[in-house]
This record gives C-alpha cells, structure tokens and sequence, in this order.
C-alpha cells in the first residue's frame, strides 16, 4: 500500500499554483478541456484531534496552518460577531476530509475556491469534506464564512469570549479561538496572524502585534481595525479586546512599537494600572537581558475592563490585564510575569499541555529575579518564604508540576512549586550555567515548542552535571521535598518587599 501511494505521488507534477495534476494511464488530457485534478492513491480523513495527552482532541491532523487572515464585523450592542476567516495551510497527508476547531455557525466552507461540504461534530468540531482529493504537501486556502453571537455559544456548558458593558474581550487559555475564529487549536500549530475587525466609530479594537494600516473608516459609520502578528504565534495567544479604552504608543529602548490601551471603565484604579503597564518595555529591556533577545515584532498591554476577565493572560506582544490586579495599587510583577511568558510560553511553546511548568514555572520565577535586581528581596528569601507556607501535610504538595492533571493545568503548585522547582535547579547548576541556560533555551526552541526532558537535556549539557534528581524531585514526586533549608524556613522566614505584590498577583494568575 505504502509503495502504490509513493509511485502514485511521483508521477504527479505540482503546478506553480500549488495544484496538482497528472496525465494517468488511458486518460490522455483532453485538448481544452485540462484542469488541474488532484489525485491519490488512498486519501484518509485527518484526525480530529493531535493526540496531546490532556486535550486529545484539540487541534486537528492533517494539515499544517501557515497563517490566518480574520476579517470580522462586530456590534456591541448585541455582541453578534460575523466574518470570515481564510486559513492558508499545508497538507501534512493525502485527505479526504479535515477538521478545524470551531463554535459559532457556520455558514459556508470552500477549499481552494470550492465549495466544501462540512459538519458540526461535537461541541467544537467543525469537519470539513475535500471537494477533491488532497495531496500530501498541497496547498490549501480554507474560507470560512459564519456568524453568531459568542457570549451565549457555550462548549462544555462554557463560553471562553467575554462579553462586557462596551465591547468584548476574547483572551483565555487554552480554550480562545473557539468563539471567534475556525483553526487548528493547539500550540503544536503556529501560524501568523491578520486581525481586522469592523466596529462602529467610536468603539477601540485591540490586538496583537502591529497595525498595518491605520483604522479605516467604513460605511455606516462604522471603522475598520488592522493587526498583524509577524512572528508565527498559538491559537490562544490571539486576542482581540474590543471596548472603550485609552491607546498609548511610545517606542522601546530596542527601537519597537510599544501599544499600551487602558479601558475607561477602570476608574479609581486607571492610575495603578497604568504605573504598571507602562513598565512594560523597561521589563522587556531587563528580560531581553536574562532570557535573550525579545522574540516579538512589538510590545504593550492591555488593561481591561472593569467587568471583563478575573486573571492575565500573555497574548502575543501584548499581554491582557484582568482589573484584579490593580486593586492594591500598581503590581508590576503581573507585567514581569506575562512579559517573561513572551520567551516562555509564546516563543517557546508547550509540545503537550501536560508540560505548562515550562511556561509557569518559568514565568513565576521570573517574579523572583526581577524582584533580586529590583533589591525587593532575593529568590532565596521567596522560595524560604513559599516553601513555610504550605505546610508538609497540604494537598499543594500532591500535585505534580511536571504533569499536574488535565484538570490542574493552572493550579497553584504548577506557579509556586514550578518556581521552587527552578530556584533547586539554579542552586544545583549555579549562577553562571543557570543564567546560560535559560537564554540558550529561548534560543534553541525560538518560534517552536519544547518538552521537559528536552530543558533537562539541554541543562545537564551547559552545567555538565547529572540532574535527574532535581528534576524527578521537584516536578514529579509527590510530598513536599526535603531542603538544607528547611530548618530555617519552618521558623517564619521574614516578608521580602515583594512577597505582599507577588501573592497579590498569584491569588488571581492560577486558576
Ligand atoms: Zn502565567
């Protein structure tokens, strides 16, 4: 079977269109009548998930997304979303049919300009029947026409699209694009992005990345908003905030764009967050300084409404700011967290859910660095600090950072013990190979994806030592480990200056 596929595909010729055709055996072209027609030997459906070992079926096989172009129009008033969504693509295997992820109705599919037959399967399946054959290595443009009102779409009985007195915000993990855009919905797939979104004249659209034009003025009153994400970036970390808000553009110490937009609704705490946020490319230029160079086209954050979402997330270039955080005053350690997230989570993104200690853990340390170099106490004193505060018999210690559960994606060990888990590695390593390594991981895994057992590997190569110990301890024993520390730690280590900051910002980042 596998060598009557292979001699199949090597008598076809790809046409600089991307097509397919073939001359086969008794069935000479006709004068004037020749068209492109994709053939193979055996076309099989792709798979409706790619396996990921909590969330097997998000994402879909059999294709590879290169980028998505999302045009929208939205209203406020009724929060109804409609638009169309192209997805260019490449087969990863011959197809008969593909599934994207997706919620709202759809109204119609074409692939390279057919019409496609498609179907609702599941909460957030969308199938899709080739109208011809697909070949592996094919191009593939996918037009999703549809329409609906997201807020009140509800998968698993849950609706990741926020809607809010003035506008909406779509930003949450792992579950995003579902409301608003058809894709393939795991971080294994990166993709660049287009944005636009059509709102009436008044109402502020932001996004990720850069504008590409500046908004357009459209009939009926109504104006058009442009974003581009250059680099390839995950399905959840697209964003789009829609509302009223306050846009600050500046330019970074490393010559980028920097968009910051505050909502107008955030009243009495708009001055905190925005002693915050406008940190960010100051905590962008130090990071670029620890974790190598900023991987993104842009920089900024978004403060968001006063209604809207309950954490922060670090959408691509510009991270979303739920109104918590600055409900003590100014925090900008929720920006050095998600900031961090722009080299741990975004750049180099999870292979497999299971691994989000690679983005938390990371993160969450980072807190802990920016609070040393700000002289607000060392990571020493937090990790003394974390480690009294969970007390050897608590249930924090039955979750494993390493492989928390499905469930316990965004728990707190993940954040706090992922940090502790870091600080052992630093202490196992030392300063100079630890401070090697985390940029040399950045570099190594830039755009792409990475696992555990590959930090591991990478780790044990710079420091030359054997750290299955740390690792297994640390990320993937349960019960709280043993430290040298522990002795001074069980006598109520004193408040570093950071600690009231950072557990404020760590009641809401763990979900
Ligand atoms: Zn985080």
């Amino acid at each position: 079977m596998r060598r009557v596929l292979a001699a199949a595909v090597a008598a076809l010729t790809v046409t600089t269109a991307g097509t397919v055709t073939t001359g086969a055996p008794g069935q000479a072209a006709l004068p004037g009548r020749a068209r492109p027609v994709p053939v193979t030997a055996s076309p099989t459906p792709g798979s409706p998930g790619l396996g990921d070992s909590y969330f097997p079926d998000y994402g879909n096989g059999g294709y590879d997304v290169d980028h998505y172009d999302v045009r929208l129009r939205y209203e406020p008033a009724t929060d109804r979303l409609s638009g169309t969504t192209t997805v260019l693509a490449t087969a990863t295997q011959d197809l008969s049919r593909f599934n994207l992820d997706f919620a709202l109705d759809v109204e119609s599919v074409r692939v390279n300009g057919w019409p496609a037959g498609f179907a609702r399967e599941g909460d957030h399946e969308l199938a899709v029947t080739a109208p011809r054959p697909i070949v592996k290595g094919q191009s593939l443009t996918v037009v999703v026409r549809y329409a609906g009102i997201p807020s009140r779409t509800k998968v698993y009985g849950y609706t990741g699209w926020t809607r809010t007195a003035d506008g909406a915000l779509a930003a949450n993990e792992p579950e995003s694009a579902w409301w608003w855009f058809p894709s393939n919905d795991h971080p294994l797939d990166k993709a660049t992005f287009d944005i636009s979104v059509s709102v009436p004249t008044g109402v502020e659209v932001i996004s990720n990345g850069v504008q590409p034009r500046a908004p357009l003025a459209e009939a009926g009153n109504r104006t058009r908003w442009s974003w581009r994400s250059v680099q390839p970036g995950t399905t959840y970390q697209a964003f789009i905030a829609i509302g009223q808000y306050d846009i600050v553009t500046d330019t970074a110490p490393n010559g980028q764009p920097v968009v910051n937009a505050y909502s107008t609704t955030l009243g009495e705490r708009g001055p905190a967050a925005r002693a915050s946020i406008e940190r960010t490319a100051e905590v962008v230029d130090w990071e670029s300084g620890v974790f190598g160079p900023y991987p993104f086209e842009a920089q900024g954050g978004v403060a968001g409404p006063i209604d809207g979402i309950g954490f922060a997330l670090e959408t691509q270039t510009r991270p979303v700011y739920g109104p918590g955080f600055w409900r003590r005053g100014s925090n900008p350690y929720v920006v050095v967290h998600e900031n961090a997230h722009q080299w741990f989570g975004d750049s180099v993104s999870v292979a497999d859910w299971s691994q989000i200690w690679l983005n938390e853990g990371f993160a969450s340390y980072a807190e802990w660095l920016w609070s040393e170099e700000q002289g607000e106490g060392t990571a020493q004193e937090l990790f003394d600090l974390t480690y009294a505060g969970y007390p050897a018999d608590s249930e924090y210690w039955q979750v494993l950072p390493g492989d928390p559960g499905a469930s316990r994606v965004f728990d707190d060990a993940v954040y706090d013990r992922g940090a502790m888990a870091l600080h052992q590695i630093r202490l196992a390593v030392g300063d100079d190979a630890f401070f090697r390594i985390l940029p040399a991981w950045t570099a190594a895994h830039a755009h792409g994806n990475g696992t555990i057992a590959q930090f591991q590997a990478l780790a044990e190569q710079i420091s030359g030592q054997d750290l299955d110990q740390v690792f297994t301890t640390w990320l993937f024993t349960a019960g709280r480990p043993e430290v040298a520390a522990a002795a001074r730690a069980s006598l109520a280590p004193a408040q570093p200056r950071s600690w009231a900051k950072i557990r404020a910002a760590h009641e809401l980042l763990p979900r």
